[in-house]
């Protein structure tokens, strides 16, 4: 008798084979097996008479043979032709062996299940499920039969028998019980999903899809909150307002914070005054400069002889944001490394010493700062920027550097507060809702490919009077190498064309260090237009440039181009975004470019997003693995938030670690960690 806890090989008929296989998708418990929920049902509860059968419908059927034709013709096939109460039904087969023709013999009985269509002489079905009895089967199954997709290799077909097994011994039971109707007990869910009682609706089938989706953001927002509630008995040390570097860098800036800006600022400098470690998911559209706001928060620790940790993913933004940073700190007396990958064995090893020494007061690196030769003398803080491109794993690993330090975590992805409410429930959020002053919105073009000629010149126009531009190739996505040839290929294109102007290259293939020199020459203005892939999605920070062309615009996703077409309109100008795309257009590629000419709103892009392709790409968890559910699905169950958390604050100890337990230690392992 197996129960929820129990291995899958605790299981009649599931061996270490299996079982390997299962794990493979996620599956090592016999209750992580129940919750894999069958994605189509098959009915099997009534037999449709012979007479009544339709064509395209797929039943059960039932009849007694009257005839067997093994025809040796051009297309050798079995049939045999079912008759019962007036009506009949062929059942075709072109494959069977001998011992399959010698069992069909007129006068037995055959309960068969399968699709019907036309065949020669009337309706048939073409190598339907049978089987064969003396008398006439009169017992459909009493259940809908469950159909479910494949796990690791191992068949929906013996999923079924598996599954079958699970709830025969009663695995089911002894799940949460909520009052949530029409499913208070979540074993009755499970169960009902599993073996549908016949005429079940799609509606019935939903609400008890529904309810397990509830236990399981329930058990989500629970385990978020215990995280939370972990790290509130935590000390750390409190960074209180201190020399007044902050103004300082203030005073030495060249533009005005923003509002937003302003009480963001305040409301993570406050964070920091606590003794409690802070844990801050802070959101702003691309360009709405959360950059200085990271800036400030690091000042603050480094008055105090603390030292911030600045993880972005790509190497490019680690070296603009040490030049940012150090731009900004420097001058107050703050000292700041960049630790990238370009560095040389000696160079590198003096940023390590220095970060160990404490000397280096603000460390800026990719995911390389995660190992374990990197260490702090007293970090205080960490900050992510694009937090999406980050695993949760990652982020808890860079924790255990310091004690306790706190956390800010930056993401331009808007995300939506139902979302906000399921993923971080654990988080203080702020948001900076405002663009500095005198931003144009850029203003976007789809054009076909066919007309490159015309954007070629538009281009060089465009860059006469020293105004500067990107040209972005995405030819193939998932190939860096292919992408970055492309680059190649149309930087020479470009210059020849456009023989008046510097043309720079970048894509992930050049060495890290030609790569820094070129976007140093552009942002220093040497170089007119800068041809990339889209290794400069992210961050990059040029405000003189402003114009965009994106190649093959139609190969990215919202997120990406919005991202991307984030790279212009950083100066006063009026900016450009041209977006040629190669026809034909798949529907969904054609809203999207609709929906970038439209609006430069990232909120109302990520909306959109969400709704074309779902949230499990939209903040990039799809490609962590993390925050993934087994039947949760985001996309139709996050506007369930705001009821399951005030199911959760009303539930008594019990009935919590009953949810915990039933989807604890499975996907959202990582929330348990403090
Ligand atoms: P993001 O939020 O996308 O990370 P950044 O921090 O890179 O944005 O800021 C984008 C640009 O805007 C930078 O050049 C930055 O110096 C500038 N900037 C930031 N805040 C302001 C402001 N209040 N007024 C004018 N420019 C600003
Ligand atoms: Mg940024």
């Amino acid at each position: 008798m197996a129960t929820r806890e129990d291995p899958v090989t605790a299981l009649r008929g599931v061996g270490p084979q299996a079982a390997k296989a299962l794990a493979k998708g996620g599956i090592a418990t016999v209750g992580e097996l129940l919750l894999h929920l069958p994605q189509r049902y098959e009915d099997r509860t009534r037999f449709v008479p012979l007479a009544d059968i339709k064509i395209g419908q797929c039943c059960l059927a039932r009849g007694q043979v009257v005839k067997v034709d093994a025809g040796y013709g051009r297309r050798r096939a079995l049939t045999a032709t079912l008759e019962e109460a007036g009506g009949f039904l062929t059942i075709r087969f072109f494959h069977y062996n001998a011992q399959q023709r010698q069992a069909l013999r007129p006068g037995i009985w055959l309960r068969c299940f399968g699709e019907a269509r036309v065949g020669p002489a009337g309706r048939e079905m073409v190598h339907p499920e049978y089987r064969a009895s003396s008398t006439r089967p009169d017992e459909p199954d009493a259940v809908l039969t469950p159909v479910y997709g494949t796990v690791g290799g191992i068949t929906g077909v013996r999923l079924r028998r598996f599954i079958a097994s699970a709830l025969d011994d009663g695995a089911a039971q002894g799940g949460s019980n909520l009052p949530l109707a029409p499913f208070p007990a979540l074993d009755d869910a499970i169960v009902f999903l599993h073996r549908p009682p016949p005429q079940t609706t799609p509606d019935e089938l939903d609400a008890a899809r529904t309810r397990i989706a509830q236990d399981e953001l329930l058990a989500q927002h629970l385990l978020m909150k215990a995280r939370q509630a972990l790290r509130e008995r935590l000390a750390t040390r409190p960074l209180p307002r201190s020399q007044g570097l902050g103004r300082e860098l203030r005073a030495n800036l060249d533009f005005a914070l923003t509002r937003a800006q302003q009480r963001v600022t305040a409301e993570v400098l406050n964070d920091l005054e606590r003794n409690r470690p802070a844990m801050r998911l802070l959101q702003g559209d691309v360009g709405s400069g959360k950059t200085i706001v990271a800036a400030f928060a690091a000042i603050r620790a480094a008055e105090h002889g603390c030292q911030t940790a600045v993880m972005a993913p790509t190497e490019i933004l680690v070296e603009q944001h040490y030049e940012q940073f150090s731009g900004w700190l420097t001058p107050l007396g703050i000292d700041v490394a960049a630790i990238t990958g370009r560095l040389s064995a000696g160079e590198r090893q003096a940023r390590l010493d220095a970060t160990q020494r404490g000397d280096a007061l603000v460390v800026v690196g990719t995911h390389a700062l995660f190992q374990s030769t990197v260490i702090f003398k007293s970090l205080a803080l960490i900050i992510i920027d694009e937090q999406h491109r980050f695993g949760v794993h990652q982020r808890m690993m860079l924790r255990h550097k310091g004690r306790a330090p706190h956390q800010l975590i930056m993401t331009a992805t808007p995300i939506p507060r139902t979302l906000t409410m399921a993923l971080y429930a654990d988080m203080d959020i702020s948001v900076i809702d405002e663009l500095p002053p005198q931003r144009k919105p850029v203003q976007t073009r789809v054009t076909p490919g066919a007309r490159r000629g015309e954007v070629m010149e538009r281009v060089g126009d465009w860059c006469r009077p020293g105004r500067q531009a990107y040209w972005v190739c995405t030819l193939i996505q998932e190939s860096d190498a292919l992408d970055s040839q492309a680059a190649e290929a149309v930087a020479v294109e470009l210059q020849a064309a456009l023989p008046h102007l510097k043309v720079g290259l970048a894509h992930g293939r050049l060495a890290p260090r030609e790569r820094t020199d070129t976007m140093a020459r552009f942002k220093a203005g040497d170089i007119d237009v800068l041809v990339a892939t889209t290794v400069i999605e992210v961050g990059v920070d040029v405000p003189n440039a402003s114009l965009m062309v994106i190649d093959n615009a139609e190969r990215l996703g919202l997120a990406q181009l919005h991202q991307l077409r984030g790279r212009v309109g950083r100066g006063g100008q009026q900016s450009h975004c041209i977006l040629l795309f190669e026809p034909p257009l798949s529907d969904i590629a054609r809203k999207r470019l609709a929906v970038m000419r439209e609006t430069n709103d990232g909120f109302a892009i990520a909306e959109k997003d969400l709704a074309l392709r779902g949230p499990g790409d939209v903040l990039g968890t799809r490609q962590t693995g993390e925050e993934t559910f087994r039947v949760a699905d985001l996309m139709r169950d996050a506007h369930l938030m705001p009821r399951i958390i005030k199911l959760g604050e009303v539930l008594d100890p019990e009935a919590k670690a009953t949810v915990l337990e039933t989807w604890g230690g499975m996907a959202h392992a990582s929330y348990v960690e403090v």
